[in-house]
């Protein structure tokens, strides 16, 4: 009923407006035509494509999450060690068997995690590890953490994920490992990063923080290399919060991650190595194990109302959705992320756009400004007592001097997305619009430049 008042009000809006006397001198356009041409842009005072509709909330809620966290209060079992079956434990478990893993280790954050895995492998001052530029500050965090050097190698522009000849490049004699992330929640070519790993006698450590439970080469994300790690961060498309866990097979090297999340104390009670305190609490797991029964649900619908926006906006050239490698089965969506190309758009600039297209009732975002190969960082950590003395001073002015990534910083240019874990749990109406919005930007892209 809805639907059928909204097309009637968007048919008259296009048949008041100048394309009336084309479609009466020609053959009716097709509904999508019609709509998304409709009248002038929201911007210049027209109707937006979208008003007063809600998209789905994140982090996700429920009773069954609330029921658990009250059920953990009154428990008292309020931290791991308290017992072997409370929910951190458990947690660990279903979360190994979801992504098909002997093992994970439960943490307080995804950069704990991926800090953690530094420090098991035993990579510190004086180690290199290869990662890429464009991520979340929590990637780098974790070497930094390390006191090794966090060397950051260029984009492929296209998928926005780390090139794998521009990592090969960038290997010295002290390199120990390789960091690749998975953006948005979609594969690296993982394929190659590993063999360069192998070739060269390097560790790898997956960043899937975006990417729990997408699917590439017939293997989830994670479960890849031999340490995968994840954050239940607020934001991300499984949340407690703050939160992360590391999986993998290798007994001995996730041991050795249980150890030194446990401040250096093994599971028998030595303390034997470095070690922060990173372990997970019991009301984080709590959230998580009363959400990871839906999970895979709005994985799947994530996934099914990307392919329908990704197969619309194949009509507008000036907004490129992310390339995915062959290979890639299904991806998270913490982001639906796109290549805005002003050419194509009259020369207007971004900014501009998305001024537009929120006019038009959609929220799109640049989301990461610059690479982090654009941050400060760079230039204090070479001031520091612990770099200077781990690194030579050749080797510290080197890595500053080739701290250059152009593709990252084409990628920050271009960026346009859209949060995913909430909107993309909507219907494929709500997706219609935004390619609708988008489209309707496309066609009178001869009048944006005149806001
Ligand atoms: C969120 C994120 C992290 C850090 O995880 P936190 O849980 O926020 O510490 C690391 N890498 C990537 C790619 C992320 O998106």
């Amino acid at each position: 009923m809805k639907k059928q008042e909204l097309t009637r009000r968007q048919f008259i809006a296009a048949a008041s407006a100048s394309s009336l006397a084309a479609v009466a001198s020609t053959t009716l356009p097709a509904y999508a035509d019609i709509t998304r041409k409709a009248g002038k842009l929201a911007i210049l005072g027209g109707e937006p494509v979208r008003k007063d509709k809600a998209w789905p909330k994140w982090p996700y809620v429920d009773n069954n999450i609330v029921d658990a966290v009250v059920k953990t209060t009154r428990s008292g079992i309020w931290c791991r060690i308290q017992s072997s079956h409370g929910t951190v434990p458990t947690f660990e478990k279903e979360y190994a068997k979801l992504m098909g893993t002997k093992l994970c280790v439960a943490t307080g954050s995804g950069t704990q995690a991926l800090h953690t895995c530094v420090e098991a492998l035993g990579i510190g001052a004086g180690d290199e590890v290869i990662t890429s530029p464009y991520t979340d500050p929590g990637t780098i965090a974790s070497i930094l953490s390390a006191r090794a050097l966090p060397i950051l190698a260029d984009l492929d522009p296209a998928t926005y994920q780390l090139d794998p000849g521009e990592v090969e490049k960038r290997i010295t004699e002290s390199t120990r490992a390789i960091m690749p992330v998975h953006m948005m929640g979609q594969p690296c070519q993982m394929e190659a990063i590993m063999a360069i790993a192998r070739k060269h006698r390097l560790a790898v450590i997956e960043d899937a923080a975006q990417a729990p439970l997408s699917e590439y080469q017939g293997k989830k994300l994670g479960t890849i290399a031999p340490l995968g790690c994840f954050s239940f961060q607020a934001s991300k498309t499984i949340a407690c919060g703050e939160g992360g866990a590391i999986i993998g097979d290798d007994e001995e090297l996730m041991d050795k991650c249980y150890t030194v999340h446990n401040h250096g104390t093994t599971r028998q009670g030595r303390t034997e190595r470095i070690g922060p305190k990173y372990r997970m609490n019991e009301f984080q797991a709590a959230v998580l194990l009363a959400q990871l029964a839906g999970a895979q649900e709005r994985f799947k619908r994530r996934n099914e109302n990307a392919a329908h926006l990704t197969s619309r906006l194949k009509e507008c050239p000036g907004v490129l959705p992310q390339k995915l490698y062959e290979g890639t089965a299904s991806g998270a969506f913490y982001i639906y992320a796109m290549s805005y190309r002003k050419e194509h758009f009259n020369d207007v600039d971004r900014a501009s756009f998305i001024e537009a297209l929120a006019a038009e009732g959609i929220a799109l975002s640049p989301y990461i400004e610059h690479g982090l190969h654009q941050e400060p960082w760079l230039d204090n950590i070479l001031k520091t007592k612990a770099y200077q003395t781990a690194f030579s001073p050749r080797r510290l002015q080197q890595f500053r001097e080739e701290m250059s990534c152009p593709n990252c910083d084409q990628v920050c240019r271009e960026m346009l997305m859209i949060w995913a874990s909430g909107p993309l749990l909507a219907s494929k109406a709500d997706m219609d619009d935004i390619a609708d919005a988008i489209l309707k930007l496309y066609e009178n892209r001869d009048k944006l430049s005149a806001f």
